[in-house]
């Protein structure tokens, strides 16, 4: 549902009094006169059509959040002075307030940064690592492993956020800090997403976070005040402290923040027997840094593309994906291609079977493994690969991984094949994926988590000698269970699993924050999603349709998408955004009759995306009506 809503910042009062249904939603204080995709065609080099977007345009700043509040955390932010870097940060703190089950200061992400003076693109890396007495086999015979305690990795984004802020905003720590703080105290009306997600069984898993999210033992309705009075107080220590206020224990200073974690993962799941609790220590906290890194790069179709590294796998997958596709005309609907085709589909289906084969064996951390990055990209490589993708066929039987070393370094050979296990993570309702843009150009696409919804259902905190339990008002991650839950053997090179634990590891992601640029060179689109595994394929999707389908930012978020996240051939698919219409039944009969299994639609992920274009610097918005995606721009 989209609704529209008042520009001004609302505390909770009234948005409670207005008895908001919130959906996917576009707030305008725009220059209005750009509407249409035919209104303003741009070209870049080469003579190019660029993607667009339709609606209105911004020229100060606009943010694409997927929950209205974070939105307006993020545009009070820019409003004060603050550049994009600053407003994605505040985004991301008021997002740990309304959408505490996604992501928050207990987990890490990937943050996209294009700064525009110095034509720098560069990703801030702020996943979660697994603490010193992490073992390979720490997960075997736990059950629930994704609630236990031993699945907390050391939280990333405090320590990032705050390198973020100093070295590349404009505001100081303590003022971006101030709309989630406020949030947080003074309250936000529930909005329905919140109260759908809120109160279901993983929030449930120890008593604390139950009381929370589910209030009397029933969801929290609609509309209702929701305060998290502990939250605004771990963000006032942060704001007034630094960083080092949660990851040391400073008890002279008033920062304990590193003691409720430390003992919040030790959480072992009393109410079921074996459970296991986490070995992370104070010197985990301490060592944590966050790390500046080089996206990967590639390109489709003379576009450039950036997007995250590994540890994630999510930029190494989508270029796989797209050079694969280059040598189809997927645009093309007088040639039997076109959006929502069985072509189309038939052939966008084996390139994500075939880059999700070798994702499964060759990405992970790789401060810690010898990821093959360019040869996984090499033309070559990618070239023989996707040369199995005949349209008309399904690759049977399913795809193994391909051995992309040679292209990496020569003479290597492959070793015994082995099946490799893959952790079970799927999408829900957790991670979040907003964009930001600034007057100044500067763009943030920034995806964060705490993996599963609510994490491991913990708060951080711990029981005061008097009986009392001090909650630090934030949830504890379950990202190790990104890892390899089991063991496993690189089929090639014999050594343990690319993504297997290891101490100080950071696990395998599929977050994929990314950046289009024109031809020239030019930052174009920022965007990202949420969803698991889907991520990559929420991606893609988006991408041929900007690229492919030539259409406008909004059309290319709100059309069903379809996702295979292994070298299976079941497709996931949804529905789409009304008046996207769902897939035809022809289509998933003619992919039927290829062999591939279609599954009842369900949503696949929450694209926001902000495009700017090159020829006059308007900024557009676009957000995912599938959750509560906001757009907000500033008035010129
Ligand atoms: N933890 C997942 C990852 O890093 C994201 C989880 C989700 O999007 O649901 O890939």
């Amino acid at each position: 549902m989209v609704t529209n809503l008042h520009r001004t910042f609302r505390p909770a009062r009234i948005a409670l009094a207005a008895g908001l249904a919130l959906g996917g939603l576009q707030i305008a204080c725009a220059d209005m006169g750009d509407h249409g995709r035919g209104a303003d065609r741009r070209h870049g080099g080469g003579g190019q059509e660029l993607p667009q977007a339709s609606g209105p345009a911004y020229k100060k700043g606009v943010v694409a959040v997927a929950n209205p509040y974070a939105a307006e955390a993020g545009a009070q932010i820019l409003e004060r002075g603050g550049n994009a870097v600053d407003a994605a940060v505040a985004i991301a703190y008021a997002l740990n307030v309304v959408e505490p089950q996604s992501a928050g200061i207990g987990g890490g992400g990937f943050m996209l940064i294009h700064l525009a003076q110095h034509r720098r693109t560069f990703v801030i890396d702020t996943r979660e690592k697994a603490p010193a007495g992490a073992t390979p086999d720490m997960f075997v015979n736990v059950p629930n492993a994704s609630l236990q305690g031993v699945a907390v990795g050391v939280p990333g984004m405090v320590r990032g956020t705050a390198l973020a802020v100093r070295k590349y905003g404009k505001l100081e720590l303590d003022d971006v800090l101030a709309p989630a703080t406020q949030l947080a105290d003074q309250g936000f009306a529930a909005t329905a997403r919140y109260a759908a997600v809120s109160c279901n069984s993983r929030s449930q898993n120890s008593p604390e976070s139950a009381a929370f999210f589910c209030p009397g033992g029933a969801a929290p309705v609609q509309g209702s005040l929701v305060q998290n009075k502990p939250l605004a107080q771990t963000f006032r220590l942060i704001a007034r402290h630094g960083p080092d206020c949660f990851y040391k224990y400073m008890p002279q200073k008033g920062c304990d923040i590193a003691k409720g974690i430390v003992e919040g993962q030790k959480f072992n799941r009393p109410q079921a027997p074996n459970g296991k609790g986490g070995s992370m220590t104070y010197a985990d906290l301490e060592n944590y840094q966050a790390v500046e890194r080089a996206p990967v790069e590639g390109s489709y179709r003379g576009y450039p593309i950036k997007a995250a590294m590994p540890p994630s796998s999510g930029g190494l997958t989508i270029l796989q994906m797209l050079k694969m596709l280059e040598r189809f005309p997927i645009g093309d609907a007088s040639q039997g291609y076109g959006f929502g085709s069985v072509k189309t589909i038939n052939v966008m289906a084996d390139a994500m079977r075939l880059a999700f084969a070798d994702r499964s064996i060759w990405m992970g951390d790789s401060d810690f493994v010898p990821v093959p990055s360019k040869g996984l990209l090499d033309p070559s490589y990618v070239g023989l690969r996707g040369a199995a993708i005949v349209p008309g066929t399904r690759i049977d039987p399913n795809p193994v991984p391909g051995d992309p070393r040679p292209y990496e370094i020569a003479g290597l050979q492959p070793g015994k094949r082995l099946a490799v296990a893959e952790p079970v993570t799927g999408p829900g309702e957790t991670t979040t994926h907003f964009v930001v843009a600034d007057k100044w150009g500067n763009l943030v696409s920034y995806t964060n988590t705490i993996e599963s919804s609510h994490g491991i259902g913990v708060f951080a905190g711990y029981t005061r000698e008097d009986g009392s339990f001090r909650n630090h008002g934030f949830l504890l991650n379950n990202e190790l269970t990104d890892f390899n839950t089991t063991p496993s053997i690189n089929p090639y090179t014999g050594g343990p699993g690319f993504n297997d634990v290891q101490p100080g590891k950071r696990p395998r992601s599929s977050m994929v924050p990314t950046m289009i640029f024109t031809p020239d060179g030019e930052p174009l689109i920022a965007y990202g999603s949420p969803g698991g595994a889907t991520i990559i394929n929420s991606v893609f999707n988006v991408t041929l349709n900007l690229i492919d389908h030539k259409m406008s930012l909004q059309e290319a978020i709100n059309a069903p998408r379809v996702s295979i996240t292994s070298a299976g051939s079941s497709i996931a698919r949804d529905n789409g955004i009304a008046p996207a219409a769902p897939l035809a039944q022809a289509t998933v009969d003619g992919l039927t009759a290829l062999g591939y299994t279609v599954g009842a639609p369900a949503d696949i992920g929450s694209v926001q995306a902000v495009l700017v274009d090159p020829k006059n610097g308007r900024q557009y918005g676009a957000a995912d009506a599938r959750r509560e995606g906001t757009v907000i721009g500033l008035k010129r």
